[in-house]
């Protein structure tokens, strides 16, 4: 019955949709098993056997999904309702046996039960839909306007970027790129608004827990007007951040206007786990004009089919890593403790990073869609975030100091807002390398050479030194002796007993002693080795040569291992004691107050 009904409105909006209108309709067909029903209506084409695709990857996530493969029982017919042959002609493209000038309509079954790669999810709670991975597209038509109606259960509200189209669950985009960047979240939802320099500011949380919606918006508003400030304009008219509580998955992704955050439902509290979510929320709204307002030339316009390569994802992901926490600080949600202690996290653990010699901030931004994981990463790759966010905090301190405070990273991102947004076609190299010298009134390709395309070590102590700000030992041994270091990261083995390796140090103690990712420690010079004794024995047995039992394949092997010996188990970024006037100057100009 649903059906006839849906269809009968369907006939209905017909005549407000121009003829070159694509129509989507998505009817949740088993919520409980995670399937809709899917058509989408596409306009006379003017070639004969017209194509229709699903992108192999979503914006936001460099990386190929097999987004294809939820699709099941693809079928096409004419607007008269003619079957029309179709033929799958790769992963994900399908071509249809068709003469030119006849609309046509494709058809699907959806499955969707993927929630942490924030492509699509439905359950009887919801449903979370990234076009991406939900809608097809025709290549032919991908500037055409678009509608998408949806049909859920009756106490759902359907939220998105889009604007809201002439039904209840009806949206409107200019075309497929903005559909692809809007999703759509439905369901059973909290819902919070405000206004933020003459612009809605929307909230709309899936899922209980510990959080606080108000005290959340309040929040949200103050990093929204600070970013907006920076800018100096905004690139939207209205603005949702949608919030997932659930448990498993963390994460968050970008979007045209809106940002999708997943966290732990209980990580609302204490504060130091709500920054988490803050921080993130400014990172991902900082996108809104880093990435999607205006984003490196290579990857304008997206090509959704394969790897869309550029040197300078460090400047779209680590930049806005760097600005994230400062906007947090700026807008007044975060101390300067708080502020400090997140960069010196990203900066401890940065410095332990190996592959930060091994790979470049551009090849590691090239390289993104095929990064290694674990040790193999830490070893021999860098990551765009900490790399961009560590180049952002170099530039940013570097602008400040030579010009007295009056210049910085902001000025920046300004110019690229202003210059090289998306329908000015992105920016490239020079157009950066240009922007910083007009911003600073000097060349930085020195720096472009040693720190973006070269692997030397970045002066951010130095830098930071002149902020006033020193890089010290943390968590000393209380007995006053040395931290032992091995060089390696353990878990509990497969039976609880024993340390299983989980990563090892390029170079370290561990890998010296040719110990790898997966070999499980038993004994060190005889003694019971566990996971959870690991620490303590580490330190107790001390320097000198240890000799270490482990297996590898369930055979036992023995080696000898010499610790290393560091003043903390790791390092901490504190303010210096008795700051100069030229530090004190910096770090205001740097934090503000
Ligand atoms: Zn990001």
């Amino acid at each position: 019955m649903k059906k006839y009904v849906y269809a009968f409105l369907a006939l209905v909006l017909a005549p407000a949709a121009a003829a070159d209108t694509v129509n989507y309709q998505l009817r949740i067909s088993n919520a409980a098993q995670h399937t809709a029903e899917v058509s989408a209506r596409f306009p006379a084409s003017a070639k004969a056997d017209p194509i229709v695709q699903l992108p192999n990857w979503r914006t936001g996530r460099y990386e190929i999904l097999p987004l294809a493969n939820g699709l099941r029982h693809v079928v096409a017919k004419t607007a008269d309702g003619k079957p029309v042959p179709i033929r799958k002609t790769d992963k994900a493209t399908w071509q249809l046996a068709l003469p030119a000038g006849v609309p046509y309509t494709v058809s699907y079954e959806l499955y969707a039960n993927e929630l942490g790669l924030r492509t699509r999810h439905i359950d009887d709670s919801h449903a979370y839909l990234n076009a991406s991975a939900v809608f097809v597209y025709s290549p032919e038509f991908r500037t055409a306007p678009v509608i998408v109606k949806l049909e859920v259960p009756k106490d759902w509200q359907s939220r998105s970027g889009m604007p809201q189209g002439n039904c209840g669950d009806c949206f409107t985009a200019d075309d497929y790129d903005v559909l692809t960047d809007s999703p759509i979240e439905t369901g059973i939802h909290r819902f919070y608004k405000t206004m933020v320099d003459g612009k809605p500011i929307e909230l709309v949380i899936w899922g209980d827990g510990n959080h606080d919606g108000e005290a959340m918006l309040k929040d949200l508003a103050a990093i929204s007007k600070n970013t907006n400030a920076l800018f100096g304009s905004t690139p939207y008219a209205r603005y949702l951040y949608i919030v997932h509580a659930t448990d498993g998955v963390r994460g968050a992704t970008e979007h045209l206007n809106s940002t999708v955050i997943q966290t732990e439902r209980w990580s609302f509290q204490p504060r130091s786990e709500y920054l988490k979510f803050a921080r993130t929320a400014a990172h991902e709204f900082f996108h809104t004009w880093n990435v999607k307002a205006y984003r490196p030339a290579e990857m304008v316009p997206y090509d959704y089919q394969k790897e869309n390569h550029t040197n300078l994802l460090w400047i779209a992901e680590g930049h806005t890593s760097y600005f994230e926490n400062l906007i947090t600080l700026r807008a007044g949600v975060q101390d300067e403790k708080q502020y400090l202690g997140d960069v010196s996290s990203t900066l401890a653990a940065y410095l332990r990073t190996p592959g930060r010699f091994e790979q470049s901030a551009n090849e590691s931004s090239f390289d993104e869609w095929i990064q290694p994981d674990g040790d193999r990463h830490a070893n021999a790759s860098v990551s765009i975030y900490p790399k961009g966010e560590m180049i952002g905090l170099a530039m940013d301190l570097m602008l400040r100091k030579e010009s007295g405070g009056k210049k910085s990273l902001a000025d920046v991102h300004r110019g690229l807002w202003q210059k090289h947004k998306v329908v000015q076609g992105g920016f490239t190299e020079a157009d950066v390398l240009a922007l910083l010298q007009q911003v600073s009134g000097r060349s930085w390709q020195d720096f472009w050479s040693r720190y973006v395309i070269g692997t030397e070590e970045l002066p951010v102590l130095a830098l930071l030194k002149d902020a006033g700000v020193e890089f010290v030992a943390d968590k000393k041994p209380d007995d006053g002796k040395p931290f032992y270091a091995w060089g390696l990261s353990v878990a509990p083995g497969e039976d609880g007993a024993f340390a299983k390796v989980t990563a090892v140090e390029k170079d370290g103690p561990a890998w010296k002693a040719g110990i790898t990712t997966g070999d499980t420690l038993i004994a060190v010079n005889g003694n019971r080795l566990s996971a959870k004794n690991f620490a303590a024995r580490s330190q107790q047995f001390g320097a000198g040569a240890l000799s270490v039992d482990y297996f590898r394949r369930d055979a036992k092997v023995s080696t000898t291992l010499m610790p290393k010996t560091q003043d903390g188990a790791g390092m901490k970024l504190q303010f210096t004691d008795k700051p100069t006037a030229a530090q004190l100057a910096l770090r205001k100009a740097w934090l503000g107050n």
